[in-house]
């Protein structure tokens, strides 16, 4: 088999594969519509799915949904044989479909991921009431070895610590859940080194932002890690370095209180008046002059103390790493 032939052979098994699979669900509607599983001693089609059948939880259940839908809506079925429909996002068409709306909002999920299908289902149906809060939960030790909902206990204070048991091989991934159009709950499976370091920055920010949300401490974590990487990323063009330098007669532009400038010629750099952070671009309107005292000032200004120590201390960053002039 050359290359051509076997990408047409693969091309063929995947449309086998949805085929037989609307194939199951248009039997699995009318197997359930009628109700055979009771026939046999089920309770459910999923029951007898997982149970008879020996379909995984997740997959008896993915199907059960998609029978029923299939069923309810025949529609359905076309473009899952087709392709422009998998599996999960009828899952999720489920949650959503009516018979009001159902010329319109299938075609929503075609060809979307799974994060974007319940993106859709999110801004159809928005979370009536968004915690907004964080809660911390302890990983489960004990391997899960079925696909029963984890029972998370939220915890008030700190990591509790795990004893004894073996840990749980946790795949460390970052589930996505968008709420609303505005809103989008992540869970974040971390480490206790992380947790020290977003208490001790909360902390710190509690001074500049008090009551600040972990959302906003991480916002300001980010933006000025961002910062860094843009640093690193495109220096100031040395045409506008000139520009800087003659316009600004090679001194410090710090405005004094007192009226006037700093007017220092020491140990200067260049410094974006509004940050490359937050999206200020290297121009020559955007970049002034400042001593180094003055451009960690103007960090500070921005950034807020607490977090400029937890950089000037642990690691020189964004301002000591300014473009000399
Ligand atoms: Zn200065």
């Amino acid at each position: 088999m050359n290359a051509r032939e076997w990408s047409l052979r693969i091309a063929d098994l995947a449309r086998r594969e949805h085929c037989a699979l609307v194939d199951l669900l248009l039997a699995l509607a009318e197997f359930d519509r009628l109700a055979v599983y009771r026939q046999l001693g089920f309770a459910s089609l999923f029951d007898f799915l997982h149970r008879e059948v020996g379909l995984s939880r997740g997959s008896a259940y993915y199907r059960q949904v998609a029978a029923r839908l299939v069923g309810q809506f025949p529609e359905v079925a076309e473009p899952l044989r087709d392709g422009r429909l998998c599996i999960s996002n009828v899952v999720q068409l489920a949650k959503v479909m009516t018979d009001e709306n159902r010329a319109a909002v299938m075609p929503q999920f075609f060809h979307c991921s799974k994060e974007e299908a319940k993106q859709v289902v999110a801004e159809l149906l928005p979370a009536e009431v968004v915690p907004r809060r964080t809660v911390v939960t302890e990983v489960p030790l004990l391997a899960r070895q079925d696909a029963s909902p984890v029972i998370v206990q939220p915890v008030g204070r700190d990591l509790i610590q795990s004893e004894g048991a073996r840990p749980v091989l946790e795949v460390r991934r970052t589930v996505v859940e968008p709420l609303t159009r505005q809103e989008t709950r992540i869970h974040i499976t971390v480490s206790p080194a992380f947790m020290t370091l977003l208490k001790k920055a909360r902390a710190g920010q509690s001074h500049v932002q008090p009551g600040a949300t972990d959302e906003q401490v991480l916002t300001a974590a980010l933006e000025l890690l961002i910062e860094k990487q843009e640093k690193r990323k495109a220096s100031v063009p040395a045409k506008v370095k000139r520009e800087v330098r003659v316009r600004d007669e090679g001194k410090c532009q710090w405005p004094l209180d007192s009226g006037g400038i700093c007017g220092s010629t020491l140990r200067l750099e260049i410094d974006h008046v509004v940050p490359r952070g937050r999206g200020g671009p290297s121009t020559t309107p955007n970049c002034r002059i400042l001593c180094k005292p003055h451009n960690l000032e103007s960090a500070r200004r921005v950034y807020g103390d607490p977090h400029m120590d937890l950089f000037t201390r642990s690691a020189p960053m964004a301002r000591e790493a300014e473009a000399p002039v």
